[in-house]
């Protein structure tokens, strides 16, 4: 393992041994639980059962068209004219059967009366002095939508482990399911350290900063399908660290994420809170993110990243995003090689990320510098470049992969 005072590149940890480890740590997390949900709540949430159906689809015979519900039998002898007798809307209610040789006029969705066998559309017919003339005979149940035509009652609606779009829960809803066994979210906490934080929209003193890494690795955390359990600010105190590591637990965390307080300075709160425990602090041939951390807290794991914004979201992006992002059933995030509109020099022996815009036709410019606390820069990207340790020049017009933001 490579210490943090020592920077000559090849002593850097590898970035693979780092995912490795915090892919181990993570492993805990596939053991979900579960929740029930109700309907409203339960869009992309992942089903934890097979739910059935505890009604037919439909659930009782209704007319496909607005038109006029007959016995097939009584206009097979078209033309005919059949007095119209009555009238059924989309409404609560049981119609009367129908009479033979009458028809009634009925619309979208209302129930089929007892005896009619068919609909004729209204587009199909003519309506005078009570009477609908029909031009050409019908078969037996056209325009009919029949009892369970679409899912028999005790039929699997939804299967389980599937992540629930707005067609599912439509689908739930007809089937006037109300309460859903889902997965559970992963519970995760995130902490951010350093005394000079202040939450956003705070007056700025001398030396004060707005936290913006809690609120972004928060929004990342949800992105990737987790409930944010905890959000919190903490000064360089580690007995204010252990606190806040203490409610994140009771509150049910099973992550817990933290930013700054890892690298070389001093200060450095989680690094001297958690490095006497164990935990693995540690810096990385990669840049920006070197120094990450890891370690637990009665077996919860804890991911430490670099204060710097830059660094911090994308090492959540590297190492833990991909595990939240499967657990939930959300796809990985996209990586497509690109064409560099200028040309790149990187250290060897580093993982360069850069920040990128793509452009039309298949390009990408850099925006910003390498630098890792340029936030706006960032938000201006809509992807990363990934320079491998390797290479240390690239010209215009050369391949690159980019991930996508
Ligand atoms: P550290 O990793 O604690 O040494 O912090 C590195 C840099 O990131 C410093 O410039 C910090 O002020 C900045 N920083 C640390 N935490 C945050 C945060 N939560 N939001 C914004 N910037 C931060
Ligand atoms: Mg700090």
């Amino acid at each position: 393992m490579a210490g943090p005072g020592d920077d000559t590149p090849s002593a850097r940890t590898p970035v693979d041994v780092h995912m490795e480890r915090v892919l181990d740590a993570l492993e805990t997390l596939r053991t979900r639980g579960v929740d029930s949900v109700e309907l409203a709540d339960a869009l992309g949430r992942i089903t934890a059962e097979d739910v059935r159906s505890p009604i037919d689809l439909p659930p009782f015979r209704n007319s496909q068209m607005d038109g006029y519900a007959v016995r097939a039998a009584d206009v097979a002898s078209a033309p005919v004219s059949l007095p119209v007798v009555g009238e059924v809307a989309a409404a609560p209610g049981d119609p009367a059967p129908l009479k033979p040789g009458t028809a009634v006029k009925i619309m979208t969705g209302a129930p089929v009366p007892d005896g009619a066998d068919t609909v004729v559309p209204v587009e199909d017919t003519l309506f005078a002095d009570d009477h609908v003339s029909i031009a050409r005979g019908r078969a037996a149940g056209e325009y009919v939508r029949d009892v369970g035509s679409d899912l028999r009652r005790g039929r699997v609606v939804v299967p389980w482990m599937t992540r629930l779009a707005s067609r599912h829960l439509a689908a739930l809803a007809a089937a006037s399911i109300t309460d859903i066994d889902v997965l559970d979210r992963v519970r995760v906490a995130v902490i951010s350290t350093g005394s000079e934080l202040v939450a956003p929209g705070e007056p700025l003193g001398p030396g004060q900063i707005p936290d913006s890494n809690g609120i972004a690795l928060a929004a990342a955390a949800q992105a990737c399908g987790a409930d944010v359990v905890l959000r919190a600010r903490v000064q360089d105190d580690t007995d204010r660290l252990v606190a806040v590591f203490e409610e994140a637990l009771q509150l049910g965390a099973e992550l817990i994420l933290t930013s700054g307080g890892i690298s070389m300075g001093d200060h450095e709160v989680v690094r001297e809170l958690l490095e006497p425990e164990g935990a693995i602090i540690d810096v990385l041939a990669m840049q920006p993110g070197g120094p990450q951390a890891l370690g637990d807290r009665d077996g919860v794991p804890i991911v430490g990243f670099p204060g710097n914004p830059v660094s911090s979201q994308l090492s959540f992006e590297l190492f833990v995003a991909p595990t939240l992002r499967e657990i939930a059933g959300l796809p990985a995030a996209g990586r497509e090689t690109r064409v560099l509109t200028s040309a790149v020099s990187s250290i060897s022996g580093r993982r360069q990320f850069l920040r990128a815009r793509r452009v039309d036709g298949g390009g990408v410019e850099l925006v910003g510098g390498p630098s890792s606390h340029l936030v706006a820069a960032l938000a201006a990207s809509d992807v990363l470049v990934v320079v491998p340790e390797d290479v240390t020049e690239l010209a215009a017009g050369d391949s690159v992969e980019t991930w996508e933001l």
